[in-house]
């Protein structure tokens, strides 16, 4: 039965970001509320970043029943809640609010499972196998988080920045969790032979994304082959000129849109404890 419209038991969720006019968030969330029948609603709010701390307590003064955190904010996000998930701890940032019985925010970043659960289906490759992170940012930083916690167990994880210090600071702070240090830094313009030997290599920069779909963040596809498997972030568009050059090679490739869907179905599920349908 579909919900009642809004009303006053809806519950609210609410994205924190700034641009958010271009998301999908709220079309995605607001179907899968509609679907399973729950009266909760889902706005994208620009919040400029000296708005921050107010819309986050406002947000709770407000008894909303979560909130997704994006661009600018996941940083700071993550120095406002009142406590974090060991995920959101490790990569320091925040894209999920959550809140805590008797008052307060939780603060998760599903980025690591929404990473994960496409590569799922890939582990054979994956597996024990060197692995390449192209970028430094708040994604490289969730991506090296969960392939050194994950059962892949990938044998070594190379961040490639054109910012080496950026690189190195990342592997710093993810020293707790590499304890038989399988996480390394490399400057990008000495990075091909560590491409070319990975066997998982993954897009974490915004390289590719439209309007600017003719650039790639990796401008030698003949490092690429049937022994890799390329997993572009970026999910817009579907097909990126990496993954494009890439399969024509004949290696594996995975967009960014399953992993949208994954982290946002790991916010969905902490909201309302309900799995988000497919
Ligand atoms: P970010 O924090 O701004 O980091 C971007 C990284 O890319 C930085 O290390 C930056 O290097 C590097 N970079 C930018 N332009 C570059 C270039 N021309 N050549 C080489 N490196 C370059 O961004 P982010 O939050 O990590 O997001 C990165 C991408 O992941 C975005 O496209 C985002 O949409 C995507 N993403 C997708 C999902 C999903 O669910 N599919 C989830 C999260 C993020 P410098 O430090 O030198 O600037």
């Amino acid at each position: 039965m579909p919900p009642d419209p809004p009303g006053p038991t809806t519950r609210l969720v609410a994205l924190l970001g700034n641009p958010v006019a271009h998301s999908r968030s709220p079309a995605l969330h607001n179907a899968a509320f509609r679907a399973l029948g729950l009266s909760f609603i889902y706005v994208a709010c620009r919040v400029e970043a000296g708005d921050l701390p107010d819309a986050v307590r406002g947000l709770a003064a407000l008894g909303a029943a979560g909130a997704n955190v994006t661009v600018p904010h996941k940083e700071a996000a993550a120095r406002l809640v009142d406590r974090l998930t060991p995920a959101a701890a490790a990569t320091r940032a925040v894209n999920t609010l959550v809140p805590i019985e008797g008052g307060g925010w939780e603060g998760d970043n599903t980025d690591v499972e929404g990473f994960l659960a496409p590569l799922a289906a890939h582990a054979e490759r994956v597996a024990g196998a060197p692995a390449v992170v192209l970028g430094a940012g708040g994604a490289a930083r969730a991506v090296a988080y969960a392939l050194l916690t994950s059962s892949f167990a990938p044998s070594r994880i190379t961040v490639v920045a054109r910012t080496p210090e950026r690189a190195h600071r990342l592997a710093a702070d993810l020293a707790p969790f590499d304890r038989d240090g399988r996480l390394h830094a490399s400057p990008i313009e000495k990075s091909r032979p560590v491409v070319r030997a990975a066997a998982l290599v993954v897009n974490a920069t915004p390289v590719g994304m439209a309007p600017d779909t003719d650039a790639t963040p990796w401008p030698h596809p003949d490092d690429l082959g049937p022994g890799h498997l390329v997993y572009d972030l970026v999910y817009a568009p579907a097909e990126t000129r990496l993954l494009r050059e890439a399969a024509a090679r004949g290696a594996a490739t995975l967009g960014g849109l399953p992993m949208l869907h994954a982290q946002a179905a790991a916010a969905f599920r902490r909201w309302t404890g309900r799995e988000m349908p497919g």
